[in-house]
């Protein structure tokens, strides 16, 4: 037998092995489709696509890196060798490529394809990830993708009735990643600095968010409605407590967790109406939109009324 047909082995690699230069285009087009529905305007502002492929716990939303993924099937791949899987493909590269040959120390030839040569040079990072068994290739992606610091506020955003539009401008706001004044003039954008929901300050995501006499007013107005007491906290501050307070599946942590998502979202909505369309809202207003949001969303949901606390917020809440 001669030198591998190369054409027949391009054949089978395209099925498994792809070149650099489409998994960087796969993950651009995936990047600007996401950009695009999620109505960012500012390109510098926008979360790197690593970032956004990290896990939820590590601040990221827990997409698929599609280089990341191959490189998983080509790890998966060698172990179908190895193991002398049964599928065709396998066996072909048997017969034609390594025969007898250990597969581990197989010196790769020029005449191989790029495809094979590409599987050969993954043994490195392939030999550790199949020592120690037999693992699948979601477990091998686990072991092999990129990774961040665990963030303390991913249950904030990421919880079990969340609605998928606000919890990503939260997170966006929480990575501080949103296209605030003060961002855009730091990224040397030409912009007037000061927050249009109430004309006084500086905006800032700290401002624009806690600060602001609108964020203010429109998330005491939500406390009284749970039956709770009025607080003025800073950004870090507010995060922090909620963190350690708003803990379980109980109707007010639901509730709370819900409507600070839509309320960050409707200061952000308002904000940009203001800027670019010239519109206000009051913040009656505002505060009938968050109801409504948060009343819709949790309508026909399993709920112990029985609890007169529970009971107490479905009628405010106008969960019916
Ligand atoms: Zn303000």
């Amino acid at each position: 037998m001669g030198s591998p047909p190369i054409g027949l082995s391009n054949y089978w690699c395209r099925q498994l092995v792809l070149p650099a230069s489409i998994l960087k285009k796969v993950d651009q087009i995936c990047s600007r489709y996401f950009w695009k529905g999620a109505d960012i305007s500012a390109a510098g502002a926008r979360v790197s696509w690593d970032k956004i492929c990290i896990s939820k716990s590590e601040g990221g939303l827990g997409l698929k890196n599609t280089k990341t993924w191959n490189k998983a099937c080509l790890i998966i791949l060698i172990r179908k060798i190895l193991a002398g899987d049964g599928s065709l493909w396998v066996a072909w590269l048997k017969a034609y490529v390594f025969k007898e040959q250990d597969f581990w120390h197989y010196q790769a030839a020029a005449n191989l394809s790029w495809s094979i040569n590409r599987i050969l040079k993954s043994r490195a990072e392939a030999l550790p990830l199949l020592s120690t068994g037999s693992p699948q290739a979601t477990e091998i992606w686990d072991l092999i993708r990129c990774k961040g610091q665990t963030v303390i506020w991913h249950k904030l955003i990421w919880f079990p009735s969340h609605i998928p539009k606000f919890s990503l401008i939260a997170w966006m706001a929480l990575l501080n990643k949103l296209p605030t004044r003060d961002r855009l003039l730091k990224m040397g954008i030409n912009t007037d600095s000061i927050c249009v929901n109430c004309s006084t300050s500086y905006e800032t995501r700290d401002h624009l968010f806690s600060q602001c006499t609108m964020a203010v007013e429109l998330w005491n107005s939500i406390l009284k409605l749970n039956g709770m007491n009025t607080t003025f906290l800073s950004w870090d501050e507010m995060v922090i407590k909620a963190c350690s307070l708003w803990k379980g599946r109980s109707l007010l942590t639901t509730i709370l967790k819900i409507s600070w998502t839509v309320v960050i979202y409707t200061l952000w909505q308002e904000r940009n109406q203001r800027i670019f369309q010239g519109r206000s809202r009051t913040l009656g207003c505002l505060l009938k939109e968050v109801k409504d949001v948060v009343g819709i969303r949790l309508r026909g949901t399993n709920i112990n009324r029985l609890d007169s606390t529970n009971l107490q917020l479905c009628s405010v809440w106008g969960i019916v």
